[in-house]
């Protein structure tokens, strides 16, 4: 501001100089008007000389040097030339952050597509031609979804929900798989990254695999020494109480080896494929009320109070084993992992979206940190206790992968020493 002052002083001072001189050189030639008024218009016309030079570089290229002004149009043209060579810095800088940032996105092996709010290619990197066949130049503005037909994509690209990533087969080569993760920023704008996950399937594949044709070998010979045993249960004459004690003990070893491979088979199964609905729908109350006597009758001396609340009338278009199963795995959890006389309600309620089916139990409930991981197989909180309830450590796991089959979900909630609610959402789709 002080300088402001300092350049309009002295421009006054310039003007009073030039109005006196030309005052003088008036008086002494005998025109004052008409040498003041010349005079005058010297000042301007420099001034507008000086102003004209400067605005005609700002509103054009802004290219080659900035002009330089003199007197009070000095600075200004100083500013400009410090603002140029500071804002052809930041440009340098900007562009070398950007080549990184390519030169980077290009070494990547998942492909990455910049998508605007209209869901156009606005850049992608190489990796998205060898996965997704998108040309970094021909396709360029071109909607992602002309692309990448698949309706699968589409759907999931329309929703909008980018909380869990998609699985699809390569557009352009079936044999691999594809998870394709999308993140939303600024307005509508999204950042698609897609990995080649076929090595991770493949391993998942011999894993699965594996674990079925392990438990199918198993089964036979499970089923022969637990025969024998049974056999000699009956035989033995019990003389010997430790021998007794031991054929029982083997006995029911090689009960529970069973159970676990029959869940194992059982799991094994499920984790294949959606599953197709069925013509008629499940006669829930009936479902549901059989579920209640067998719970009765598991909990035995525990006298729990088991109660059923049905407000749905419509029933689901599945298999009845698979239901039943998942129904009856989280039952018999409530009363095993529920203390005597504990509560239990069994209920099954309708709203827009779908049907949920749940379990509350007042029983030992479960801690924060174990919930997450109780659908992994054989993950139990408390080992002992679970083994001496009879559990194999693989019932959460196979109600999870019957419910995907089912398109479904499991939520759990629960406190430790409060209780516990297990329940399974199923969507409209599958009610009838
Ligand atoms: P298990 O056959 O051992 O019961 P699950 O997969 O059915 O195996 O359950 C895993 C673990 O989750 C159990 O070992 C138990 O610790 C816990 N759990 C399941 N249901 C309940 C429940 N209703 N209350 C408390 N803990 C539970």
């Amino acid at each position: 501001m002080s300088d402001l002052h300092w350049i309009l002083g002295k421009q006054l001072i310039i003007l009073a100089g030039i109005l006196l001189l030309s005052w003088l050189v008036g008086l002494f030639t005998g025109y004052v008007t008409v040498v003041m008024l010349i005079s005058l218009l010297v000042f301007i016309f420099w001034h507008a000389f000086q102003f004209i030079k400067l605005f005609r570089w700002l509103h054009g290229s802004r290219k080659g040097v900035v002009p330089e002004g003199s007197g009070p149009w000095y600075p200004i043209s100083d500013e400009l030339y410090k603002w140029r060579k500071k804002s052809r810095k930041n440009r340098k800088n900007l562009l070398s952050v950007i080549n990184e940032f390519r030169t980077s996105t290009e070494a990547l092996a998942d492909a990455v597509v910049v998508l605007d709010n209209s869901s156009n290619i606005i850049w992608s990197n190489q990796a998205s031609e060898e996965l997704l066949g998108i040309s970094r130049k021909k396709d360029l503005s071109q909607r992602i979804t002309h692309l990448l037909r698949l309706p699968k994509f589409i759907q999931f690209l329309e929703a909008g929900d980018f909380s869990e990533s998609l699985i699809i087969p390569s557009p352009i080569n079936p044999d691999k798989t594809l998870s394709i993760q999308i993140t939303p920023y600024l307005q509508g704008q999204k950042l698609l990254v897609c990995r080649d996950i076929s090595q991770l399937q493949q391993l998942e594949r011999v894993r699965q695999d594996f674990v079925s044709n392990v438990s199918h070998e198993l089964r036979t010979p499970l089923t022969v020494v637990s025969g024998y045993l049974e056999v000699l249960e009956s035989l033995t004459d019990f003389s010997n109480e430790q021998v007794g004690k031991m054929i029982a003990e083997m006995s029911l070893q090689s009960h529970r080896m069973k159970n676990i491979v029959n869940e194992l088979l059982y799991l094994a199964k499920m984790e294949h494929g959606l599953k197709t609905k069925t013509d008629h729908p499940l006669d829930m109350p009936a479902l549901l009320s059989q579920l209640k006597q067998e719970a009765i009758a598991l909990s035995a001396e525990k006298s729990h109070h088991i109660e059923l609340a049905i407000d749905c009338d419509k029933g689901l278009l599945a298999s009845f084993e698979d239901i039943h199963k998942v129904f009856s795995n989280l039952v018999f959890n409530a009363v095993r992992y529920t203390p005597e006389k504990g509560k239990i309600t069994i209920t099954w309620h309708c709203n827009h979206e779908g049907a949920i089916f749940s379990v509350t139990d007042t029983g030992v409930g479960i801690s924060a940190e174990d919930i997450p991981r109780l659908t992994e197989r054989f993950y139990r909180v408390d080992r002992g206790r679970a083994r001496d309830e009879g559990g194999t450590g693989l019932g959460l796991a196979i109600v999870k992968h019957t419910l995907e089959r089912y398109q479904a979900r499991l939520a759990i909630k629960s406190e430790l020493d409060e209780g516990s609610t297990f329940s399974c959402y199923f969507n409209a789709d599958w009610l009838a």
